[in-house]
């Protein structure tokens, strides 16, 4: 039975890439996200939990004062009462003046829990009823003061105590009431504190679990990472011995297709020129040589045909890459182009073309083979001639855009649908065989064409519209002489 473990290294290494790099990213990243939503979940926990203690804090503190508060009042009338002196009232206002907002404070504070609520009010009816019992007896007090004042009267000292002991069981009532107030609080903040405390450490348990889980899956990632790149490094081994592989079996193929063709030149030659002897033989007998000279008029086309695709081909086989460079000389396009246009205009007329150049006054040089270049250029005018109907237009252009000369061929013939454009530079690529037929091309002269301005470090493109026309264009790197004058007639310097 295989390993678990196995399987699962087995199910890794057939996913895609794509899927496997996703996974190496997204694992530490989503035990990094994790940590932090927990982490902030937890701090927000916690926070709250810190207001909830403060809150229950204040209220503490804020019960004490008004029992204090409360007790300042008793012994303020109290002493009041005991020695008539008036700074013992002091404390007695002040305590006056904090009970009230003391009281609505608390009730504030607690109004979010029912049974504290109601505890306040009962304390607050308590406290109430303890102020109005101390103003009372202050009340008393200060008449009897003054009567004392008046008169010589003694205050036996069983009334004082009775005086003293007035009102006393309200307010251990309302002390009471205010004691189980505060106990409760104090009940609330330690089970917040309890609370707290506990949420700290649940917070510290999931930073640790996340800090092991995301150390690991770290770890994790970091191991699938370098085992992913051991595998491009394979893959990239295996494509350059595949691409070493290739090259050697293209190369070979290059030099087959060159070889053979070169060894079918010979024989072609000798078939054509005995097939034409045969022709000439013929000249002199009549009728009955009909059907012979047919056959033979055949036997010449289809072998000119085949000697022009030999010749084709071997082109191809021999002009593969950039030309080396002692190859190439200065050539004036200008000249050329005038010179192909003057060779081509009996071709033009046989086919009822008007052909028509466009050319600067200039010298336009670039670094050529110039029987090459001639040969890439006569392709696309052949091509103008073949593919354009009687009465057509063929132009030829030539430009120059910064630091390239640009070779236009446009003409007014039968155009190509848009979705043969992309091959057309294919080898023996046709847009279609009725048209091919017609032509007796076999789909290799633009493939040429292509290779030789290639070899040039330049670049062909094609535009054209059905029915209406194409246009070829030819982009060569300019030579620097050219580029310098071009520049100078810029600046205006002739
Ligand atoms: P061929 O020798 O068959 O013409 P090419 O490589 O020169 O081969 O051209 C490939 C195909 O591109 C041709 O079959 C033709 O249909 C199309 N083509 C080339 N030039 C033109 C043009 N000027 N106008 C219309 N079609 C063209």
């Amino acid at each position: 039975m295989t390993h678990p473990v196995s399987v699962v290294h087995q199910r890794w290494q057939t996913l895609p890439i794509r899927v496997r790099g996703t996974v190496i990213i997204v694992l530490p990243v989503t035990c990094l996200f994790m940590a932090l939503s927990a982490f902030a979940w937890l701090k927000a926990s916690l926070v709250e939990d810190e207001t909830w203690v403060q809150h229950t804090q204040i209220v503490r503190l804020e019960t004490k004062r008004l029992l204090n508060a409360l007790v300042d009042a008793e012994t303020g009338v109290r002493g009041y009462g005991l020695t008539q002196r008036d700074e013992f009232l002091t404390p007695y206002n002040r305590a006056k003046a904090i009970i009230p907002k003391s009281l609505d404070r608390l009730e504030q504070l607690v109004q979010d829990n029912p049974q504290q609520t109601q505890r306040i009010q009962d304390i607050r009816t308590g406290v109430d009823e303890n102020l109005r019992i101390f103003q009372q007896k202050l009340t008393l007090q200060r008449e009897l003061k003054l009567i004392q004042g008046q008169t010589d009267i003694f205050v036996p000292v069983a009334s004082l105590y009775a005086w003293l002991e007035e009102g006393k069981a309200t307010m251990d009532a309302t002390r009471t009431e205010i004691d189980r107030f505060a106990q409760t609080e104090e009940e609330l903040w330690v089970q917040r504190r309890q609370h707290q405390d506990f949420y700290r450490q649940i917070t510290w348990i999931v930073l640790c679990i996340f800090g092991v889980i995301g150390t690991l899956s770290a770890w994790f990632a970091v191991h699938l990472f370098y085992q992913l790149e051991r595998e491009l490094a394979n893959r990239e081994d295996r494509l350059r011995q595949t691409n070493q592989r290739l090259e050697i079996v293209c190369e070979q193929l290059q030099r087959f297709t060159a070889n053979a063709s070169h060894e079918l030149r010979a024989p072609l030659a000798a078939v054509l020129s005995n097939a034409q002897v045969g022709l000439m033989d013929l000249d002199d007998l009549e009728e009955e040589s009909i059907p012979l000279r047919q056959r033979l008029d055949k036997i010449v086309n289809l072998t000119k045909q085949m000697s022009s695709l030999v010749s084709d081909l071997l082109f191809l086989a021999r002009h593969e890459g950039l030309l080396a460079a002692d190859s190439l000389q200065c050539v004036d396009l200008t000249d050329l182009l005038s010179n192909l246009v003057v060779d081509w205009l009996p071709q033009g007329k046989t086919h009822q073309l008007t052909l028509t150049s466009q050319l600067p006054k200039m010298a336009v040089e670039v670094n050529a083979d110039a029987n090459l270049l001639q040969q890439a250029i006569a392709n696309l005018l052949s091509n103008a001639c073949r593919y354009t109907p009687a009465g057509g237009m063929i132009e030829l252009r030539l430009l120059t855009r910064t630091d390239q000369a640009l070779i236009q061929v446009e003409d007014t013939g039968i155009g190509i649908p848009p979705e043969a454009l992309p091959h057309l530079f294919e080898r023996f690529y046709r847009v279609d065989s009725k048209r091919a037929k017609a032509s007796g091309g076999f789909g290799l002269g633009l493939a040429i064409a292509q290779q030789i301005v290639q070899a040039h470090g330049g670049h062909i493109n094609v535009t054209s519209t059905l029915g209406q026309g194409s246009t070829f264009q030819i982009s060569l790197p300019l030579n620097i002489s050219t580029k310098a004058a071009q520049n100078l007639n810029r600046n205006g310097i002739k």
